[in-house]
């Protein structure tokens, strides 16, 4: 299938440790465009580029057709002269999050949840991504830093859960991961430790020892939600680490998002589903697109979404279809659409 049009970054895509991966991963469209023997598509390509850097490691990339403009987990990371236009209701905040900001870097949409947006780094720029514009600045770098924030959640009984979020909180190194996480589990009314990160997906080398240890030892219940939209996504080695995480106790979740010339189709769906479950993840959520400015091009309309929905429904069983969510501002939930 794959493949890299340089030997080396060939090589190197199953090799090293994660933090190489991160070191290695391709930060350019000219990088891109060398390494998968693809051809520019003019100025507009630069200007989309100019506004969300290309950031895309080489494990990723090595599931690529060579040379597939059309490839569905191309598409995610491969900058489009469609960026530059957006519709009305796109914005560069469609979720309202600076209006649900609580302290320096904690979100609070739900009852009982609070989300901490740990850190600006992913390990991939996914073109259609929510939070591309999002000020991570703003948020604390240390555990030091997010003491006050701590404070305020053991002071409200009302938090049972902790979400880490990001950007990707697997981006941190797993000794200050295992801090910040050792004084969430400390906060005796918290009952679960979420993370949702993409890095199993985008490095499988990030499935360390440590932090399978961080999974294990907890008092918490731990929940890993990955994000994966084509059964592409998911290889060998990426299935090895899925299963490490699994075998620590944690439970494992997927959620998607529903991509024009990704996975809007049945039988894309339909195999990315039976490829989690064949991962030990379930099918959690299937998001409608966030309304975010740049990524109007993967928009599939809802009415198709739900009929996607309703043909998976008669050829999976229930527990393998995910649920189809959408997130509109303001509301006190998001919105199950099927
Ligand atoms: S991994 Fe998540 S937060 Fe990071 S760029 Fe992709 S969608 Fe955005």
């Amino acid at each position: 299938m794959t493949i890299l049009a340089n030997k080396t970054d060939l090589v190197r895509a199953g090799s090293g440790t994660w933090q190489d991966q991160m070191k290695w991963a391709i930060r350019d469209l000219r990088g891109l465009r060398d390494a998968l023997g693809l051809a520019a598509e003019g100025g507009l390509q630069l200007a989309a580029e100019a506004e969300f850097p290309v950031f895309a490691p080489l494990p990723y990339l090595a599931r690529i057709n060579s040379g597939d403009l059309g490839d569905p987990l191309l598409r995610q990371v491969w900058p489009s002269g469609n960026e530059m236009e957006s519709p009305g209701h796109f914005s560069t905040d469609p979720l309202g999050e600076s209006d649900a900001t609580t302290s320096s870097g904690m979100l609070q949409k739900y009852q009982g949840r609070v989300l901490l947006v740990t850190t600006g780094a992913c390990a991939v720029h996914c073109r259609y991504c929510f939070r591309r514009h999002f000020p991570y600045e703003q948020s604390p770098k240390s555990v030091v830093q997010w003491e006050p924030t701590l404070a305020k959640i053991a002071a409200d009984e009302s938090v049972e859960e902790v979400i880490l979020s990001g950007g990707d909180p697997l981006t941190i190194v797993d000794h200050s991961l295992d801090s910040l996480v050792s004084r969430i589990d400390e906060i005796a009314h918290v009952k679960r430790i979420r993370f949702h990160t993409r890095l199993p997906i985008m490095i499988p080398q990030r499935v360390t020892d440590a932090f399978l240890g961080i999974l294990a030892n907890a008092r918490s219940q731990m929940i890993v939600v990955i994000h994966a939209n084509h059964a592409n996504e998911l290889d060998l080695l990426v299935e090895q680490a899925l299963s490490k995480i699994a075998n620590s106790g944690a439970m494992l979740l997927n959620q998607a998002v529903l991509l024009r010339g990704v996975n809007d189709s049945l039988g894309s769906l339909k195999d990315l589903s039976e490829r989690l479950l064949s991962c030990r993840v379930l099918p959690y959520y299937l998001h409608q697109l966030d309304p975010v400015n740049g990524a109007a091009h993967f928009e599939v309309d809802v009415k198709q979404g739900l009929q996607l929905i309703t043909e998976l429904r008669s050829c999976l069983p229930g527990y393998a279809v995910p649920r189809y969510v959408q997130e509109l501002r303001g509301e006190p939930n998001k919105t199950v659409l099927a």
